[in-house]
């Protein structure tokens, strides 16, 4: 498949499909290789920090990390990616607690401010099928914390209780003012939304979505 036919799934139509849960890669039958050349080409089509195929029609549990930097501008270089990948990562541990506006290629124009874990520890298996063990931190930690929701069907709406609607340049433009923020970097990391009451998004998105797209 070439750039040009890799398709994003979207709220707007497919919102159905993104909130399955992502099934484990089998390395004895999934062609991991391949998988991992679409997510690259697709993070590059969509500029995106990071991708999970759920969200190009692959609902496996793979994450693909394309720039890990708070600095946007890497999304946008074609050239440019750290091409790292967690295959059926399992969250151990998450500690402290960020803030960012966070946006994603398939809820696009939707933008939630969403608090997540500053470090989290992380099991999971590389391209070549070996078990790893990370600490996870800063930046990095958010990039995973809103790809790990995707293989479980959460998108960032559900976890926010601050939702915009903003294009591509007014998110950049709010980013440069309200950057990445730590919290704090220790203590126990726990969610404070209710995810089963946003889960079929709240009323406040409901009608966004009616009128915005
Ligand atoms: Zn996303």
């Amino acid at each position: 498949m070439n750039s040009d036919e890799i398709k994003i799934k979207h709220i707007k139509n497919d919102l159905e499909f993104l909130r399955q849960r992502s099934e484990e890669v089998d390395f004895s039958k999934d062609d991991v290789k391949s998988y991992i050349d679409l997510l690259d080409k697709a993070t590059k089509k969509f500029n995106l920090y990071a991708i999970s195929p759920v969200q190009i029609g692959l609902p496996k549990r793979i994450i693909f990390f394309r720039n890990t930097n708070e600095n946007m501008d890497k999304n946008f270089d074609d050239e440019y990616s750290v091409g790292e990948v967690m295959i059926n990562p399992i969250i151990k541990e998450q500690i402290g607690e960020t803030l960012f506006l966070e946006g994603c290629g398939s809820c696009y124009p939707f933008c939630s401010y969403v608090k997540r874990p500053y470090k989290i520890l992380v099991e999971y298996y590389n391209e070549l099928g070996e078990k790893k063990e990370e600490t996870i931190e800063g930046f990095k930690a958010t990039v995973f914390s809103h790809e790990f929701d995707h293989l479980n069907g959460i998108l960032h709406m559900d976890v926010s209780n601050d939702i915009l609607i903003l294009d591509e340049k007014e998110t950049r433009e709010k980013r440069k003012y309200n950057p990445y923020q730590v919290i704090s970097k220790d203590g126990k990391y726990e969610r404070t939304v209710n995810i089963q009451e946003n889960f079929k998004f709240n009323e406040k998105v409901n009608k966004m979505l009616e009128e915005y797209i």
